[in-house]
């Protein structure tokens, strides 16, 4: 097989990495670059789209194999929604083959370019986590590669603990091949929206916390920006299905070309862009019929968006505390990132119903927040500032937005980290797959 020298980022582009790139188009070439990387003792990742924010997808000075090309529908089942596919199917294949067919993806990230790869190995967790939990709840079975280049076939009756291990498991347990889940139920091709002004953190936590599970699909955004009495002011948006279908086509994202010279976002476009995107919707609110996959991935209208963020990138933190401790903590976080005087333009709260599947599984029942940062020379003080704060209150960092939680807060935060060690260890002997996120994080 052959192996090509790449280099590559992840989402958040902070750090070009460069790798030795194997592409397999099937489940004997996966067998072959495990064997061979095996072999040559070189450390081996499988990668999805790149669409994580840090190093989880990243594995420097090692092997990754790029599962694009795995990107075939195996099995559906139209009666019952079941599917089997490949790991390199991505979210807005499923919408395009099944939308129409009135079934959908149980649970989505909030981009369709991720794959179903990336779906597991991060259990993703979507706008309606309240109501149907993250992706790893609708897993029937999965098929991996091993270590000794063995097919194994998974599942919460066969080999729980690998099982277990690879939801959530950032494809520290083998290459996956295949995976059967249980698709959603979509009635229409729409939803309809009700946005709603916040006017502060506690408003907007208490009407999180109320509402759960009342809609479909819930999301907010929040405006960093804003202080004093207005500290946590937003946007929300409530969701569901629309009672007819709704014309839509969807179109080519548009490109954002390498640099923009000049531009960059910083506070002052942040506040100016804020201040119009609070003020659009009026304060009695609005209610719009949407097509579901603009509302699901209203960012992906731009292709490679974080290209706005300069040469330089930029890292996001996403944090999940419990309902208790989340007005308090939030408020601090806030208040961090007030202080160090640097703003987030994309600042988006949701709630999470449970917890997830997997061993390191990052939703638990609380408000999850996602914030936006430019990398700049006060960016990491703050983020680690916040990890603080989140390991406090008893929350824990989203490790697939993550590059910089250090190896005793990761320990704290994922109780669990030591089961999927043992697991890890019991399979994957000669420690083959390994990212630069597990070595960061000692994992
Ligand atoms: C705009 C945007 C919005 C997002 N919104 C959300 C959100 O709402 N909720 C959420 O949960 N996440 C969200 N994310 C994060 C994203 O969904 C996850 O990082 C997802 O895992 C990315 O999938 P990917 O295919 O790009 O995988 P990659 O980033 O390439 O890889 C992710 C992990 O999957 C592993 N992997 C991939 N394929 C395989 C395979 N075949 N076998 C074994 N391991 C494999 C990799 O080793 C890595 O550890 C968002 C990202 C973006 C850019």
């Amino acid at each position: 097989m052959k192996w090509k020298n790449i280099a590559y980022t992840s989402w958040g582009a902070t750090t070009e990495t460069e790798v030795q790139a194997g592409r397999p188009e099937r489940v004997r070439d996966v067998i072959n670059y495990v064997e061979q990387s095996a072999k040559l003792e070189t450390h081996l990742l499988a990668i999805g789209a790149c669409k994580s924010y840090g190093d989880a997808c990243l594995n420097e000075d090692a092997n990754v194999l790029l599962m694009e090309r795995m990107n075939r529908i195996l099995d559906f089942d139209p009666r019952s929604g079941e599917i089997t596919c490949e790991p390199g199917v991505t979210f807005n294949e499923l919408f395009e083959l099944f939308l129409d067919k009135n079934w959908m993806p149980p649970v989505t990230p909030g981009t369709g370019y991720a794959t179903i790869g990336g779906a597991v190995t991060n259990d993703v967790h979507g706008k309606n986590h309240d109501r149907d939990g993250s992706f790893g709840d609708h897993i029937k079975w999965i098929e991996l590669v091993n270590s000794k280049g063995e097919i194994m076939r998974v599942s919460a009756r066969k080999h729980n603990d690998l099982f277990r291990a690879t939801i959530a498991g950032l494809g520290l347990t083998g290459v996956i091949t295949a995976v059967n889940f249980q698709m959603k139920e979509a009635p229409t091709n729409a939803v309809l929206v009700r946005y709603k002004r916040m006017n502060n953190i506690k408003d907007y936590i208490d009407r999180l916390i109320k509402a759960r599970g009342q809609y479909e699909f819930s999301v907010g955004w929040i405006d960093m920006t804003a202080k004093g009495k207005n500290l946590g002011r937003g946007i929300l948006e409530e969701a569901n299905f629309a009672d007819t279908n709704i014309e839509y086509k969807r179109l080519e994202p548009k490109k954002i070309p390498k640099i923009i010279p000049g531009f960059a976002i910083n506070r002052l476009t942040t506040k100016i862009f804020n201040n119009r995107y609070y003020h659009r919707i009026p304060e009695k609110g609005l209610d719009k019929f949407v097509p579901l996959q603009k509302f699901l991935y209203p960012l992906d209208n731009w292709k490679n968006w974080n290209r706005l963020y300069g040469k330089k990138g930029f890292y996001q933190m996403q944090c999940v505390l419990p309902d208790k401790t989340a007005e308090l903590s939030i408020t601090r976080i806030l208040g961090a990132c007030h202080t160090a005087k640097i703003s987030s333009p994309l600042a988006v709260i949701k709630t999470m119903g449970s917890e997830g599947a997997g061993r390191l599984s990052f939703p638990m029942k609380g408000v999850t927040l996602a914030l936006d940062f430019p990398n700049t020379s006060r960016t990491l003080n703050v983020i680690r500032n916040i990890h603080e704060i989140v390991a406090t209150h008893g929350g824990r960092i989203y490790l697939a937005k993550d590059n910089v939680l250090d190896t005793a807060t990761f320990r704290k935060m994922y109780p669990n980290y030591r089961d999927f060690m043992n697991t890890k260890d019991s399979y994957d002997i000669i420690n083959l797959f390994s990212s630069s996120l597990s070595r960061r994080i000692e994992l």
